[in-house]
């Protein structure tokens, strides 16, 4: 296909991406859903040497934002950061932005799960929603996309696939956890889904920019 020669190259469609984790899980995740377009995604674990970014934002967005502006500076790709968090009306919209770290600088998906679940105790006020904030960096400039799932927090941990809240997140509309359904359904309905939805939408339309 011959390319069109008014088409900037900062606006076609990229064969590569990069993303801003090393995340095994949400490589694979984001690797399966971007190969549906032909893109090849390539993680922090390709580029031996970079730093870790500190995510010291108090917004997913400028979480997101530090790490894709560092990997677009350092790699010279286009680069891709999410950053998500645990919404739980109950908790005023803790853990939030806070999830990953939730019961400690140190705490695993388990010990964080424990703490949420001891924190709403026996109530059933339980409604939650995941929140993903992507941003992209390119030579275009740096654009975000966000995806929200809600949901309802279970009174006990099911399921042994996915990670992080997985096994105590039952989305709206069905009965089984995160961490109970396939990978492809979740990735169908999820947050990262959703906004990862958004981008490729964004850029389809970059390609016939
Ligand atoms: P991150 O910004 O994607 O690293 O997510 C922050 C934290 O939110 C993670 O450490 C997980 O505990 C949790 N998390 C993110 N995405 C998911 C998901 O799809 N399912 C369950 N937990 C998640």
């Amino acid at each position: 296909m011959t390319k069109d020669p008014e088409l900037k190259p900062d606006f076609a469609k990229p064969d590569t991406i990069v993303l801003a984790s090393a995340n095994k899980h949400k490589v694979k995740e984001l690797r399966e859903i971007l190969a549906g377009i032909g893109i090849r995604l390539l993680s922090t674990e390709d580029f031996p040497g970079l730093r870790e970014v500190i995510e010291d934002a108090d917004t997913l967005q400028g979480n997101a934002w530090k790490k894709a502006d560092y990997l677009y500076q350092t790699t010279g790709l286009p680069a891709l950061a999410d950053d998500t968090g645990l919404e739980v009306d109950f908790l005023n919209g803790a853990p939030g932005v806070y999830s990953a770290r939730y019961a400690g600088e140190q705490a695993s998906y388990e010990d964080n799960v424990n703490k949420l679940l001891r924190e709403l105790g026996s109530t059933d006020k339980r409604s939650a929603r995941f929140r993903t904030v992507i941003a992209y960096k390119s030579e275009s400039g740096t654009f975000f996309f966000n995806g929200l799932c809600d949901g309802v927090i279970t009174k006990t941990p099911i399921g042994d696939n996915g990670f992080g809240y997985d096994p105590v997140f039952m989305p709206d509309g069905y009965q089984l956890t995160f961490a109970e359904l396939m990978a492809e359904v979740k990735n169908n309905i999820s947050h990262r889904g959703r906004a990862v939805q958004k981008f490729m939408q964004f850029l389809e339309q970059m390609g016939k920019a």
